[in-house]
């Protein structure tokens, strides 16, 4: 799972849509049409003991790798290769394919001075993710701002090389405003007309004031800060009174190369193919055995157990094991990027699974796209296996947070089940699930803590479970939900194109 990076500047939280278990109705159908073949045989092959095993497997190796399994790193080439024995000699061929992600990580305190004041970082500015690393001080030069600020969303303040004077011999950094074009537009034309560093405001209306996080996109030539509007006009007023100042960003900045390890059953149809999918990396503050060994080891434990059962699916069951998750879900968009309109059309749904054995869990079906009545299927068929297993679930609005982001963005139905990660605990969940209220969902999340040590045991068994009923009875139907999602891929076209002035890559700004 992501970071819900600075929420309340990126806007939008994680919202919980509250649904008790109904008590079971004997007048409801317990089936989904459609999704009614009985997987009891596979569900009941998932077993604590087989699944736990995985993520113990996880622990060992980050234990003897600098604690974690981070992309790009000797953890996570060991947990890729631990996965692909353990599929091999089940009988999978598997392949993995490499692709390249933009790696950032500040490793110093940025600095901003500005005619005698220093700025405080987090507070009066942030390091744009991606910034370029290094030092720059001179001149501040106001690039074609509008103060007081034009409507939003209009301000072209460097987004023209011709916008920039040229530097020059005397060291200048740039003052520009937010709007119109991508930040990362705004950087490279600062860096080819000879500056040393940017300064990029808030626009000044609306919503757009207070300081706001941003990101380059790609690993960026300048040292580059984010600001608010009203530090903006400080730095604008002195430039306009020739005063100069100061920036640095100290940070590792770079396009680094990872891969993701898919296999899939030979059996099924090839031109209907239920792909399964959870991420591999962890963060590199901890070893991520909830965060994500657990949705690694459900599923493979899965693959392994069908393979066992001889399961014959008729649809083709396709497992998928992404890197750099936690980068920006890196693994999971280069795939679906990747995938010739044919293979993409051959995908029935995609289902993940990104932490499933939260300490403090909740069960939460994760939702798609609301406009989506493919996806409103997806979830059902889960519900339906709570129902049936009188287990109380909740569901989770569709964030963007996992990898099911990039397939649900090109039309195919998504969904998937999580145990819950930074949210606090509700009295309700606490009522529901047990645990305690008041308490992150996994207290460790994305900390050295999120060991094998602190999962749930139970939250493990009961949501593979959960998973293998699911994913056996997507293997199995003859139903093509395909279809029903077709309108509401053009609904979505329409509405990403009534948004397009403010845009995220994963929490990130663009522009
Ligand atoms: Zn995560």
């Amino acid at each position: 799972m992501r970071s819900k990076w600075k929420s309340a500047l990126a806007g939008g939280g994680l919202g919980m849509v509250a649904a008790l278990a109904p008590a079971p109705d004997a007048a409801a159908s317990h089936q989904v049409p459609g999704f009614e073949a009985d997987a009891s045989r596979l569900v009941g092959a998932i077993t604590t003991k087989g699944v736990v095993a995985h993520m113990n497997e996880l622990q060992w190796i980050a234990d003897y790798r600098n604690g974690n399994r981070a992309a790009s790193t000797s953890g996570y080439a060991a947990s890729v290769s631990y996965v692909r024995r353990k599929l091999e000699a089940a009988g999978y061929r598997t392949s993995t394919r490499s692709f390249d992600y933009p790696y950032f990580k500040e490793i110093g305190t940025p600095v901003l001075r500005a005619g005698g004041t220093g700025y405080t970082a987090e507070t009066d500015f942030l390091t744009m993710e991606l910034s370029g690393s290094g030092s720059a001080s001179g001149r501040l030069v106001a690039i074609d701002v509008q103060i007081p600020p034009p409507a939003t969303g209009s301000s072209t303040s460097g987004c023209e090389a011709s916008d920039f004077p040229p530097a020059g011999a005397t060291p200048a950094i740039a003052v520009v405003q937010r709007g119109t074009c991508d930040f990362a537009v705004k950087v490279a034309n600062a860096a080819a007309a000879g500056y040393r560093g940017v300064v990029i405001f808030n626009e000044g209306q609306e919503d757009r004031t207070d300081l706001f996080g941003g990101t380059l996109g790609s690993p960026g030539a300048l040292p580059a800060v984010s600001t608010s509007y009203a530090i903006g006009q400080q730095l604008v007023d002195l430039a306009e009174a020739g005063g100069t100042g100061q920036l640095e960003v100290r940070a590792r900045s770079e396009t680094r190369q990872t891969y993701n390890i898919v296999a899939e059953t030979a059996g099924g149809r090839a031109d209907r193919v239920v792909m399964v999918g959870a991420h591999l990396d962890s963060v590199p503050e901890g070893p991520g055995i909830n965060d994500n060994g657990s949705g690694s080891a459900a599923i493979l434990e899965l693959a392994l157990q069908m393979a066992k059962l001889k399961v014959q699916p008729k649809n083709k069951v396709r497992f998928g094991w992404w890197g750099a998750e936690e980068y920006g879900l890196h693994g999971s968009n280069a795939y679906v990027a990747g995938l010739p309109d044919e293979q993409a059309a051959s995908i029935l749904a995609y289902l993940n699974f990104d932490m499933i054995a939260s300490h403090n869990y909740a069960w939460l079906i994760q939702q798609g796209n609301p406009d989506s009545a493919a996806d409103k299927v997806v979830e059902q068929v889960f519900t339906k296996y709570f129902q049936r297993a009188r287990l109380p679930y909740q569901y989770s609005p569709a964030d963007g947070r996992s990898d099911y982001a990039a397939f649900s963005a090109i039309g195919i139905p998504v969904g998937g089940l999580f145990s819950g990660a930074d949210a606090i605990k509700t009295e309700k969940q606490a009522r529901l699930f047990g645990g305690v209220a008041g308490q992150p969902l996994d207290p460790c999340y994305h900390k050295a803590c999120d060991t094998n040590r602190y999962i749930s045991r139970r939250s493990t068994l009961v949501l593979s479970r959960a998973i293998a009923d699911t994913v056996y009875k997507f293997a199995m139907t003859e139903r093509d939900i395909r279809q029903e999602n077709i309108q509401a891929a053009q609904a979505r076209v329409m509405s990403a194109q009534a948004g397009e002035e403010a845009r995220y890559q994963g929490p990130h700004l663009v522009r």
